[in-house]
């Protein structure tokens, strides 16, 4: 995604206020960054330049996710949704982006001492940056079964962001990317499919979308969420949440992921094995364009899922 650091004149919201990203830091003993005690959000904004405008994608529903899953680590975050929103699209306009962009909300505990048991001291910041392709959304990925199991609910969720808990991802990821794969596939203990180490997964047999149920290990992804709606009312789809086995990866007709970065991403093969017939699915297709419909204020009747970053400047002076 990005390999270049941030560009230090990037202005970020740090502690109540606009800031240069230079100015944006925290102690070396904060106790996240020892104990992985944060809780992060990714949002994508599409700049559409026929409008001149950057829709931000289903901006509030991120950060209702990221507000009620801060509960979960008991980390408290005081603004409101509302005032998120308006924080996050005067960045964008503040740093005057006319590209796609990535939003980066932390929450954080943020004490500066030692000691695992947590207090009140909590943070949190809103970077957005730009952003362009994550995986190869088109021409579609390779996958592996991980060797690493999905963290579980009653060791550490994974139905929040937790900082902590993407060890587990970068762990899958790293090993998928050095035998030669795009990206990993997790499985949970009970030995089912979980997700990708950074998306969720969907498998598509005889005509029927599936996907892992909620209960699976996975994060409630909202791209999930956006294509079983896409599915159900663009494309009649029956949409089922099940268990799905392994073996089923190497007997599916197609199979994609779905993410806030991935977008609707194709899976060509899985351990070495074609996805159907190793091109990306139709379905899949049909799914990933209408995505980049929606996401682009293209699709008639999804326009609630965007907010417009530049049509939308009001004074919040009051945050300010
Ligand atoms: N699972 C994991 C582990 C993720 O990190 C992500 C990315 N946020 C997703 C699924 C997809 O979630 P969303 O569609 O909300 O971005």
């Amino acid at each position: 995604m990005h390999t270049e650091s941030a560009n230090p004149h990037l202005t970020v919201w740090f502690n109540d206020a606009f800031v240069p990203l230079a100015q944006a830091n925290v102690s070396v003993l904060t106790h996240a960054l020892h104990y992985g005690t944060a809780l992060f959000e990714g949002i994508r904004g599409y700049w559409e330049p026929n409008k001149q405008e950057l829709h931000l994608v289903r901006m509030r529903e991120h950060f209702e996710r990221w507000k009620r899953n801060a509960n979960i680590l008991r980390i408290a975050i005081p603004a409101s949704v509302d005032e998120l929103c308006e924080i996050t699209a005067e960045l964008c306009r503040r740093n005057g982006f006319r590209s796609h962009v990535y939003v980066r909300p932390l929450a954080y505990k943020s004490a500066v001492r030692i000691g695992v048991p947590p207090d009140e001291h909590d943070s949190y910041s809103i970077s957005v940056l730009p952003l362009s392709e994550y995986l190869s959304g088109k021409k579609g990925v390779t996958a592996a079964v991980s060797s690493w199991r999905r963290i579980q609910d009653h060791a550490i969720p994974c139905r929040a962001k937790i900082c902590g808990a993407y060890v587990n991802s970068v762990l899958a990821v790293d090993e998928a990317r050095r035998n030669g794969h795009d990206e990993a596939i997790f499985l949970n203990e009970a030995g089912h499919v979980a997700e990708g180490a950074t998306s969720n997964l969907f498998m598509v047999r005889n005509g029927r979308l599936i996907t892992p149920a909620v209960t699976d290990n996975i994060l409630e992804g909202i791209t999930r969420a956006s294509v079983m709606e896409l599915a159900r009312k663009q494309l009649n789809l029956e949409v089922v949440e099940r268990s799905i086995d392994r073996s089923e990866l190497y007997v599916c007709d197609e199979l994609f992921f779905t993410g806030t970065a991935v977008e609707v991403t194709p899976v060509l093969a899985v351990d070495h094995r074609p996805v159907g017939s190793g091109e990306p699915g139709t379905i899949t297709q049909k799914l990933r364009n209408l995505y980049i419909d929606a996401t682009r204020g293209r699709l008639p009747g999804f326009a609630e899922w965007l907010w417009p970053v530049y049509s939308s400047a009001r004074s919040i002076d009051k945050i300010a």
